[in-house]
């Protein structure tokens, strides 16, 4: 399976400059999909874990199969305001201005095992954010698995402190 003949590009999207890493093709094709979630499985081998956490909203996609397939809860990391419940926040750096990620207190406990799950990893500024919220409520990080890496952007020196995997490099 070429997974990359899935992946389309799209020039100048969001904004101007950015290379957008279109995976609605992959998701369009069952095989191509199917392949995807069992390479992000094939990456936890036999770790146990307790909680799959998924960033907004492109980590939707796959972040509750893999808890499915884990045996694991699913938790949504969401943009600021969208979650209902008492909720933990971290901000993160963009290239204007900053963001805000937010996690309900009540979705990890303390020493959960926990595999943190998103699309792609450019900047890391999103998967950093995320591991900061997983361990303020005591959560043990295990792993950050992505579908697709972006090396020139160094993403994975934020993460250093995590085993970080990735199905796909450019
Ligand atoms: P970052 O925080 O810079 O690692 O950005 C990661 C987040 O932005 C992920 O949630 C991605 O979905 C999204 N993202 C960043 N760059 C791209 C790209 N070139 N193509 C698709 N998604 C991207």
């Amino acid at each position: 399976m070429n997974l990359e003949d899935y992946i389309r590009d799209i020039k100048d999207f969001p904004t101007a400059g950015i290379v957008f890493k279109d995976i609605t093709p992959m998701l369009n094709n069952s095989e191509a999909f199917q392949y995807a979630l069992n390479e992000l499985l094939n990456f936890i081998q036999d770790k146990k874990i307790d909680k799959v956490v998924g960033m907004e909203s492109r980590g939707f996609f796959f972040a509750p199969m893999l808890a499915l397939k884990l045996n694991a809860g699913f938790v949504p990391v969401r943009k600021e305001g969208k979650l209902p419940s008492k909720t933990i926040s971290e901000s993160y750096g963009l290239e204007y201005g900053k963001d805000t990620l937010q996690i309900h207190v009540d979705a990890i406990q303390k020493g959960d095992a926990v595999l943190v799950h998103d699309d792609v990893l450019a900047t890391g500024g999103t998967a950093e954010a995320t591991c900061k919220l997983v361990e303020q409520l005591g959560g043990i990080v295990v792993q950050c698995n992505f579908l697709i890496e972006l090396d020139f952007l160094q993403g994975r020196t934020k993460l250093k402190s995590y085993e970080t995997k990735s199905i796909l490099h450019y």
